[in-house]
């Protein structure tokens, strides 16, 4: 999980979720902050883990 320096705030994206975001990380020029492995993380998008398995 990454977490994101936004202009609204600091927030988590997974992978998938950070894709779906290309774009406006790109407009607004977002950055990571840091990348962290934790199970206890969640993605503030998709509200899934790192250690959740996709169905
Ligand atoms: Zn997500």
């Amino acid at each position: 999980m990454k977490l994101w320096v936004t202009p609204a705030g600091d927030r988590w994206l997974c992978d998938e979720c950070q894709k779906l975001y290309e774009k406006k990380i790109e407009e607004e020029g977002w950055r990571v902050a840091f990348e962290k492995w934790e199970p206890i993380l969640r993605c503030s998008e998709c509200e899934h883990s790192d250690m959740d398995t996709p169905d």
